[in-house]
């Protein structure tokens, strides 16, 4: 199936001249305007334009990513660094088609996105997971074996080798649970994410628009979503360069490359692409225990919607109200320390906290300080961050203390081990 070598035919690629490229994406548009359910299917090539090579382009690619893995790999031939432009999946920057499934699920025009993809670019665009189906797992997500918990990280999470190995070497935070973590990665021959599948089945189901961007539709059972939409008589409109499995099926075939499209379709719904953030939440549960003479605090890291996710290397957390002694912290995040305070009236004790970044996109260190108040139980606080990697900026966008919550504190310094 998806390995076995492909025909000259197969690996054309076919361009749209510009009036029949501008005639097609009209009528895209009048679709999506039209549309009651619509949802996208992604493959390889909508990345392509972030740097990240595809399978199935042939070696005389017009994509500055070069030829496609499993091509060169058929060749015998290796990628020619020098002439092709690639970037690893944690670098690569979402692009204007990632940005485009955002705003249209942002404003209520997309509904769902299924994708064969495992670069992690959807979730990191901003797109919530409960809006996304990655048929194929996420090469940034591990799961545990024993409880089912999610970690979402901020670096590559596969290190098996074999094809049916997936244990990472990490454990669950959970110091109850512990179980052995794996990567969500779904190679040729395993069943994909059983939940996820049903899902992407029952939105294919009621689509009446599928946009399928940058897949050949060739491997089964994701390519069965766009089929169906097409069978059962319902919209189904193909964006690639190559000819794909479903050329036949499509109720409109664009040979351009995706972000082109993208681009067209946004400037003719009058939508603007957004552009690229990376958004980081983090939280901070703070208590003072006065009957131990201690303060505790424990940090972790959310997703924008509220999913755990890794993305801090270590914490520093310097008393004295950055004067002082500094405590270098590792994930999970938790401290318990003297109350010292740092005010003359003996009310509060100030710290400060410096978070560290994975610096994939050059993202520095921020500093922030944080106030213990006397007598203070489980406040949370949170910090949301919004950075700019064209200009190198952490904006905070909104920074706030609210007491809620219960246990906190003590459920991540379990998790951290400090006692
Ligand atoms: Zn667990």
């Amino acid at each position: 199936m998806a390995h076995t070598a492909r025909s000259d035919e197969e690996k054309r690629e076919y361009f749209d001249p510009p009036d029949v490229l501008e005639e097609k994406v009209d009528m895209l548009v009048q679709w999506i305007k039209d549309s009651k359910h619509m949802i996208a299917f992604t493959g390889a090539g909508i990345s392509t334009g972030a740097g990240i090579p595809d399978f199935r382009s042939g070696m005389d690619t017009k994509l500055s990513t070069g030829p496609g893995a499993w091509e060169l790999r058929a060749q015998g031939a290796s990628r020619d660094r020098a002439k092709y432009r690639t970037t690893s999946t944690t670098k690569a920057i979402p692009t204007p088609t990632h940005m485009m499934f955002v705003k249209l699920q942002e404003e209520g025009i997309l509904k769902f996105c299924v994708s064969q993809n495992t670069d992690g670019l959807h979730r990191r665009s901003g797109l919530p997971k409960t809006a996304l189906a990655e048929l194929h797992g996420n090469s940034n997500l591990e799961v545990c074996q024993k409880c089912g918990r999610e970690y979402l990280r901020d670096f590559p999470t596969r290190t098996a080798f074999g094809i049916f190995a997936h244990e990472t070497g990490r454990k669950c935070d959970d110091r109850k649970c512990r179980g052995p973590l794996c990567d969500t990665i779904i190679n040729f021959g395993e069943n994909l994410p059983e939940a996820d599948l049903n899902k992407s089945f029952k939105e294919g189901g009621i689509a009446d628009l599928c946009l399928a961007m940058g897949s050949s539709l060739t491997v089964t059972p994701a390519a069965h979503i766009p089929r169906l939409v097409s069978e059962s008589g319902r919209k189904l409109v193909i964006v690639n360069l190559q000819r794909t499995a479903l050329h036949s099926m499509g109720t409109l075939c664009i040979h351009a490359k995706c972000e082109e499209v993208s681009t067209m379709v946004m400037k003719k719904l009058g939508l603007p692409i957004p552009e690229f953030r990376l958004k980081r939440l983090v939280l901070i549960t703070t208590s003072h225990c006065e009957d131990k003479g201690e303060v505790e605090v424990a940090i972790e890291g959310q997703d924008a919607f509220g999913y755990i996710f890794s993305f801090l290397t270590g914490v520093d957390m310097t008393e004295n109200g950055g004067h002082g002694r500094t405590h270098h912290l590792r994930e999970p995040f938790g401290i318990k320390l003297p109350w010292k305070p740092t005010d003359p009236s003996g009310e509060e004790m100030k710290v400060e906290l410096t978070f560290h970044f994975q610096g994939h996109y050059g993202e520095p260190s921020i500093a922030r300080n944080l106030v213990i108040k006397k007598g203070m139980k489980d406040k949370l606080s949170y910090l949301k961050l919004s950075y700019n990697p064209f200009n190198g900026q952490w904006t905070v966008t909104d920074e706030e203390s609210k007491v809620e919550g219960e246990g906190r504190v003590s459920e991540q310094l379990e998790k951290a081990s400090i006692n």
